[in-house]
């Protein structure tokens, strides 16, 4: 039997304790989706979907300031795909849109300065979403709008990191066996990051990549690991020890840490990136965007810690569906309720 086939068989046969392992990257949440992978897996092993999704973490506070500026005589919100149908209190990116508001889609970074530099008629506002992976794009973005002189481009930032989440996910659940650690923040941040949250939190954590047969090896190695606080790095064709040491010092010139808000965990302090002092002229006003006025009857923060699976909210499939979705998860192909619902996944 070779190797894979030993581990399916022992992920399918395992018959000990239940374990729940988390991930929390929005990739990853995809990635077993899109390979079937809880089907392969024992019933006595739980796959939960945490906090990884951008936009899924994104508090209404930051919509309802979008959706404000796009309002906004002569202001242009650009943003990418998912952000647009999140409702924030009142409506979303898509509500504003419609009702007469500027909202673009961008589908390359950069195109923000572009379009700044071609309109200096026009004041635009690029919605700066994301975790470790992504600031470094919106560092390359202010880097290039600062070398070209450009005034009428800012950023509305809600940029998140992961250490701090995990820590509070760990602390205010005591259901989780084991975390595979985000693959694409991981090749920003090194896995050296994971190896010693895994010591102080004393938990195991695999990096894992975004195949079939890596998630399955990440996850039996996982198994392999419970009630121990070990480390594995199983992405090691892409993530180094260290990471891009590169992207994190373009992180550093522009942003510093700060608290920051997250959906159904309320402020996790020291969790998010913002602009710093010397460059707050390119922030749209980011600061102080708390509140959470999640959509009622939405489930999204109970399912963002865990507390319960997506099939479990009494909307999913009945008045949210990807089609019309009613919470943040449904809306992006990251989100957990999304995932569940396209792959038809339950409980297990
Ligand atoms: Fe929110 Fe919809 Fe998910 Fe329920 S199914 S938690 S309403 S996104």
């Amino acid at each position: 039997m070779d190797k894979l086939e030993y581990i399916k068989e022992q992920l399918k046969n395992y018959d000990g304790e239940e374990l729940r392992f988390m991930e929390v990257c929005g990739t990853h949440t995809a990635a077993i989706s899109e390979n079937g992978i809880p089907n392969l897996l024992s019933p006595k092993i739980h796959l939960i979907s945490g906090p990884g999704c951008p936009v899924c973490v994104t508090v209404t506070a930051v919509i309802d300031r979008l959706c404000e500026l796009s309002m906004t005589e002569n202001t242009y919100v650009l943003t990418f795909g998912d952000l647009i149908r999140v409702r924030g209190s009142k409506m979303s990116l898509a509500d504003a849109r419609a009702e007469g508001g500027h909202v673009e889609m961008l589908y390359s970074p950069m195109d923000a300065v572009k379009m700044a530099i071609e309109r200096k008629d026009r004041n635009y506002v690029f919605a700066a979403i994301g975790f470790e992976t992504t600031t470094p794009v919106y560092a390359m973005v202010l880097e290039e709008a600062i070398r070209q002189g450009v005034r009428n481009l800012k950023l509305l930032t809600s940029l998140k990191t992961m250490p701090e989440v995990i820590r509070w996910v760990c602390n205010n659940t005591d259901n989780i066996d084991g975390f595979l650690a985000p693959g694409h923040v991981s090749v920003v941040t090194g896995s050296k990051l994971f190896k010693e949250l895994s010591e102080e939190l004393d938990m195991p954590f695999v990096v894992a990549g975004f195949e079939g047969q890596g998630l399955l090896a990440a996850i039996y190695a996982l198994m392999k690991l419970k009630g121990h606080s070990g480390f594995k790095n199983m992405y090691k064709s892409v993530v180094t020890e260290n990471g891009n040491g590169e992207a994190r010092r373009a992180v550093s010139k522009y942003f510093e840490k700060c608290d920051a808000s997250w959906r159904g965990m309320g402020l996790i302090p020291g969790s998010g990136m913002r602009l710093k002092e010397e460059f707050l002229q390119f922030d749209a006003g980011s600061y102080g965007l708390d509140d959470d006025h999640m959509p009622p009857g939405c489930s999204c923060a109970k399912v963002l810690t865990g507390e319960i699976s997506p099939d479990e909210c009494p909307l999913f499939g009945k008045m949210c569906s990807p089609q019309d979705p009613h919470g943040a998860c449904m809306v992006s192909t990251e989100g957990s309720c999304y995932n569940y619902f396209i792959s038809g996944r339950t409980k297990r």
